[in-house]
């Protein structure tokens, strides 16, 4: 169909009749009740540049998580916790949602919450990036930072903090992400739906893990479909313990990825879907997060990385003809003031930077 207003843009300009501008290539959606209408229904993306540098016999596809409308995975988990505890009438618009969280499910409620006229405090490591902490408050989130060292049931830390906040403040709830099975069941029921949708077939499927609601809520599904003909790779950073066997968690330390790992099994982690575990290292996931960028466009955040980073270091078992699906969980924005730029990068020991001599022999 013709599209109008650019026959009326357009008007006095000399085009070929039809022009092919005026056509739309995809259906066009009618408009939105709101912004919160905008999550899920992601697009799924082959990653053709990294197949051909990699040398890739098997295929891959990226689940482009990042745009959701609050930037994350995470937004499909604040708008279902949400809803689910109003059905069961745990929660009314004006009383305080408080959450402990890396930043994006905050970002998810807090979205939520300000289209549906909550109050919403979020309490949160040190670590997590100030890119974070400025969204969370321009939505009208107040922030409780915690000291990132603090283990989870220590009284400073994020999750305790919520607790002891939850039982100063009337009318506040902990929607609870690590426990709530909403947080699964959003996966189950949305993500998941769609990959398979998306795509006719899925062999392997390679996602990180942090309270773990992605990968048990998708894998879970995908199990139900494929049964024993699809692997479920799970990602785990290098300091977390996530990973099994136990062997592969050489040592509990703090890492710079946001977002994934942990140093207890969250409730809602159903290790027993997860067939594989790979370990990443800080390095090579902003290395890989890079790539997907450069090579692909995907504006993507670092626990993506680790997933394609995860994939690499298997690539070489996984059999040709292969469908891979991998989960990019959030986007660039969160991330602009860290490895996103090169000063960061190089600050932090994750980029060789080319010498003065060589930027010269560029100039020219
Ligand atoms: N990547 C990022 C950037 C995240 O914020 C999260 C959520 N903590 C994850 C991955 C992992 O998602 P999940 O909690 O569902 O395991």
């Amino acid at each position: 169909k013709p599209c109008q207003w650019a026959k009326v843009a357009l008007q006095g300009i000399e085009l070929e009749d039809p022009h092919p501008h005026m056509f739309l290539k995809e259906p066009i959606f009618p408009a939105k009740d709101s912004i919160l209408d905008c999550i899920g229904n992601t697009p799924l993306v082959r990653l053709r540049r990294i197949e051909q540098a990699e040398n890739l016999s098997f295929e891959v596809y990226a689940k482009c998580e990042f745009m959701n409308a609050g930037g994350s995975v995470k937004d499909r988990i604040g708008i279902r916790m949400v809803e689910d505890a109003e059905k069961k009438g745990l929660i009314k618009p004006g009383y305080t949602l408080i959450e402990p969280t890396s930043g994006n499910t905050g970002i998810g409620i807090a979205l939520a919450a300000a289209v549906k006229g909550y109050n919403c405090i979020i309490t949160m490591p040190e670590k997590m990036s100030e890119e974070k902490v400025n969204i969370l408050k321009a939505l009208g989130a107040e922030i409780v930072r915690t000291p990132t060292e603090a283990a989870y049931n220590s009284p400073e830390s994020h999750i305790q903090v919520a607790q002891r906040l939850n039982k100063e403040i009337p009318n506040s709830f902990i929607l609870d992400q690590y426990s709530n099975p909403s947080n699964p069941l959003a996966h189950y029921d949305s993500t998941a739906e769609e990959i398979i949708q998306q795509v006719d077939r899925v062999d392997i499927l390679v996602a990180g893990a942090g309270t773990g609601g992605t990968i048990s809520g998708i894998g879970r599904k995908l199990r139900e479909i494929y049964k024993k003909n699809v692997q479920i790779v799970g990602v785990d950073p290098v300091g977390s313990i996530l990973a099994q066997p136990d062997s592969l968690n050489t040592e509990i330390c703090s890492y710079k990825i946001e977002g994934i790992g942990y140093d207890f099994i969250p409730r809602v982690l159903d290790r027993s879907i997860i067939d594989t575990w790979v370990k990443t290292n800080d390095y090579e996931s902003f290395q890989a997060a890079r790539r997907l960028i450069r090579e692909e466009g995907l504006l993507v955040g670092g626990s993506s990385g680790s997933c394609l980073a995860g994939l690499l270091k298997i690539a070489k078992d996984i059999p040709p003809n292969k469908k891979v699906v991998l989960i990019l969980p959030d986007s660039s924005r969160n991330y602009m003031s860290k490895f996103i730029s090169d000063d960061w990068m190089e600050q932090n020991g994750f980029l060789e930077r080319p010498s003065p001599l060589e930027h010269e022999t560029w100039a020219y």
